[in-house]
């Protein structure tokens, strides 16, 4: 999950796949990675997910959608990637050292 969380993913969307239940779940990754460590995979959370509707294990997991302009947490989530891209330009020498 780390190298999702390092994309920018912050959250996982999980689907029940139980006939007729139909539940589904958005989960803060930084949760995920407390909880599964930052090793697990999307199959070894869906493997383990337990619906909270139906109480069935094993459900369906995918990166959830990225934060948009007026979302919970989006002015952060804009901070961190700036970061990121900049640290990327750094090291590709496209950019000076001091920013
Ligand atoms: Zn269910």
């Amino acid at each position: 999950m780390e190298h999702w969380w390092r994309a920018g993913c912050r959250a996982v969307e999980i689907h029940c796949t139980a006939p007729g239940c139909g539940h589904a779940a958005e989960v803060p990754l930084a949760d995920l990675l407390r909880q599964v460590g930052h090793q697990a995979s999307f199959v070894a959370i869906a493997r383990a997910a337990r619906c909270r509707r139906c109480r069935r294990r094993g459900c369906h997991a995918q990166p959830g959608e990225l934060p948009g302009e007026g979302d919970p947490g989006y002015e952060d989530w804009l901070a961190q990637e700036v970061e990121r891209c900049e640290t990327f330009l750094r090291r590709a020498g496209r950019l000076s050292p001091e920013g």
